[in-house]
């Protein structure tokens, strides 16, 4: 087995952060219970440790895109409730129900379909029904509400399916006060009225519209269940409010392979887009755009090193990109800091975000999984 005496690179998770995060949104769901949001291998922190620190942390219920996420969670023996959302016809719907799994539905083709799988394992499939109410992705729009919730009904009268909740998605909770966010609040509440009097409705039925930027903004929109995802992993769901009182949880380091001085003119990784004015010390730092490191980041991102920023300098390959010291001094071994909570000085998620011009979720979900994640923070 591979087991180096220090990694070349690596993802430091810290699950106090984690923790003191979905405490911070359980004060916000204030009474509301929250589902927390693990899927993409937990925004990229791990999917089992970090969905433990999130049960630990205040979350009754995990929430997976993905069935086989769902699944790594009951093989790792996580047995709290899971939903997943996205399901696809051909999956093993069978094993997802052996297995405890609740599901999302958005059409009656998908309900008929697990219904057959609930009939086939004596399990009673434990169902959420999605409505799109202006998100426009998934869920059923509200001319085939009735219809989804007739056909659930009915496959509840038999015995085979159990309505346990009924939810939607936000399109723009985190741009405070644009004009769809009160339409989908309204939409929902037609949907859920349109439940009610169908008779899928009741005080059991968890209902749940909130995401992270949702559940610290909008009171209005808390219902029975909040689910937060971004906010969790301590990186702020609406960044123009500043950080929201979240603490980051990844810290990504990696530590320098090659340091070395070169003269005046040289060029500097592939396409030579940087080429030295003087004599300097470069240092060449184990990740690359395998690692999610973006090919965007070349002449852009900075890392820290040294006690000082450093702009990735020419090209980021595919394992490796370089770094400019000037004349500070660089060791192999050196660590360098991606990016952190930003308390040492280093790079923060956002600034990386910003820099990059996108948003702090597909940073930290794109890290790849070469990396290892190393963590800090363990209850006791
Ligand atoms: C990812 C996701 C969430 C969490 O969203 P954040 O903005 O990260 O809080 C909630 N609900 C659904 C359906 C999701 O896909």
């Amino acid at each position: 087995m591979y087991s180096p005496k220090a990694t070349p690179a690596e993802a430091r998770v810290d699950l106090a952060a984690i923790r003191h995060n979905v405490a911070l949104l359980k004060e916000h769901a204030a009474g509301a219970e929250l589902m927390g949001a693990v899927k993409a291998d937990a925004y990229g922190h791990g999917l089992v440790p970090a969905s433990k620190a999130v049960l630990e942390g205040g979350a009754s219920r995990l929430g997976t895109a993905y069935i086989r996420e769902a699944l790594a969670l009951r093989e790792a023996g996580v047995t709290a409730p899971v939903l997943s959302w996205i399901i696809t016809p051909g999956e093993p719907l069978d094993e997802a129900l052996e297995a405890d799994v609740e599901l999302s539905a958005a059409d009656e083709g998908l309900l008929d379909e697990i219904a057959a799988a609930a009939r086939l394992t004596g399990r009673t499939a434990r169902m959420h029904l999605e409505a799109d109410t202006g998100m426009g992705r998934g869920g059923a729009p509200l001319a085939a509400w009735p219809g989804l919730l007739a056909k659930a009904l009915a496959l509840r009268a038999e015995g085979v399916v159990e309505i346990v909740g009924l939810w939607s998605h936000f399109a723009c909770s985190d741009m405070p006060g644009h004009p769809s966010i009160e339409l989908q609040i309204d939409a929902f509440d037609t949907a859920l009225k349109m439940a009610e009097q169908a008779g899928a409705g009741g005080s059991h039925v968890i209902r749940h519209l909130a995401n992270s930027a949702a559940t610290v903004t909008l009171p209005r929109a808390r219902y029975d269940m909040v689910r937060t995802g971004i906010a969790m992993y301590g990186l702020s769901p609406i960044p123009e409010l500043g950080d929201l009182g979240f603490v980051p949880a990844m810290t990504l380091v990696a530590r320098v392979a090659l340091a070395k001085r070169v003269p005046e003119g040289s060029g500097v990784s592939y396409g030579h887009l940087y080429v030295t004015d003087r004599e300097t010390t470069l240092g060449l730092v184990p990740l690359g755009y395998a690692d999610g490191i973006l090919r965007h980041a070349t002449g852009r991102a900075e890392v820290l090193a040294g006690g000082r920023r450093r702009t990735v300098t020419g090209r980021v390959c595919m394992d490796q990109f370089m770094i400019d010291m000037g004349d500070d001094p660089l060791r192999a071994g050196d660590e360098v800091v991606l990016f952190g909570p930003g308390g040492e000085g280093e790079p923060t998620v956002q600034e990386w975000a910003d820099t990059l011009g996108t948003i702090t979720h597909e940073i930290v979900t794109r890290i790849g999984s070469r990396v290892p994640r190393v963590y800090k923070g363990w209850a006791t």
